[in-house]
């Protein structure tokens, strides 16, 4: 580990709640250092003793597939205990409250809390109440910062640096944590953004934002992907069902002729812009938001954010915890 990379670590936040608990330099730092780890990644033995005598704790109250062991792998690699606590299998489901259940882990001394809810702003809550360091994997709606990363990492890992670059969004804004972590990072890193969605599932007070945080809005997808701007990489997000209580579209064929990336759109993209990478954070509605060819398209990207999930974890977990003091060997 470098000493510009441990230095760096003295200016991280205590937790990781929202991308906008960082800044340039240090999503830049956290990047640079998942480069590093994704060293460690491709060794055979896959060990640092970084996180050694540290535990890790992942309380997920929402299901989860990559995060979840993408963080458990991060922490087993550094050489951290980790321990798997969900909703279901916790006191919670006696009746116990979140407060109750965080302070009596908390009170067992560990060192950081990864945590998933479906309430937004739980993480930030649970922050003002535990010691420990608290790393945000999903709160409701609101942000995933750490998926926020990944994507940036794997973006630049195949197009370059991102200052310039024009990235589309496409899909349900409005129950997208993914989407809303990825806007605050992708411009602090001098991307274009633009962002898609039919009206019905546009958040309210978007465009105030897309003003303040300078970037585009479009409810018509063809015209963005075929516009003289051009396309650097195109995110397709899923459609939430879980978090959608009536219609917020006609049927699913519509939706996706209308903001699928169907096989059609994606030969016209792809003619058009040879480059452009395609990413989408998982779990994928195959046929709705995306085409199995695309999703399986030389251009996607979506294994590679997998990868890059368990590398920039390790980031996270090595910036927040190990101090200037650690270090990978
Ligand atoms: N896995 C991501 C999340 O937890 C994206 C999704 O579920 O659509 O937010």
């Amino acid at each position: 580990m470098s000493d510009s990379t441990a230095s760096a670590t003295a200016t991280m936040p205590r937790h990781l709640l929202s991308i906008a608990d960082l800044d340039a330099d240090l999503i830049r730092t956290l990047l640079d250092t998942a480069t590093q780890m994704q060293d460690v990644q491709r060794r055979e033995v896959k060990k640092i003793p970084t996180l050694r005598g540290r535990t890790v704790i992942n309380l997920f109250f929402e299901d989860s597939t990559r995060t979840r062991s993408s963080f458990e792998i991060a922490g087993k690699w550094m050489s951290a205990d980790t321990i798997n606590i969900t909703g279901k299998g916790s006191s919670t489901s006696k009746g116990e409250s979140l407060r109750d259940t965080v302070m009596t882990i908390d009170a067992m001394g560990v060192d950081a809390l990864v945590m998933r809810h479906s309430a937004s702003g739980a993480a930030h809550q649970v922050a003002g109440w535990v010691d420990a360091h608290v790393i945000n994997a999903g709160d409701g709606t609101h942000e995933h910062p750490t998926q926020a990363l990944l994507d940036a990492y794997t973006m630049e890992q195949r197009i370059g640096g991102l200052a310039g670059k024009h990235v589309v969004i496409v899909g349900d804004l409005t129950h997208s944590r993914v989407f809303r972590s990825n806007v605050l990072s992708l411009r602090m890193l001098g991307a274009d953004v633009t962002v898609v969605a039919p009206v019905t599932l546009m958040p309210s007070g978007i465009r105030a934002w897309s003003e303040t945080d300078g970037f585009a809005l479009s409810n018509d997808l063809d015209p963005i992907l075929t516009g003289d701007r051009g396309v650097d990489a195109l995110m397709m997000l899923r459609v939430q069902k879980e978090r959608m209580s009536g219609g917020y579209f006609p049927t699913a064929r519509e939706y996706t002729v209308g903001y699928g990336l169907t096989r059609p759109r994606l030969q016209r993209l792809v003619a058009d812009h040879p480059d452009v990478v395609i990413c989408h954070p998982g779990p994928m509605n195959r046929g709705l938001e995306i085409s199995a060819d695309a999703a399986d398209a030389a251009q996607s990207l979506i294994l590679d954010q997998v990868a890059a999930g368990v590398a920039v974890r390790m980031s996270v977990l090595y910036h927040l915890l190990a101090g200037a003091e650690g270090g990978a060997a």
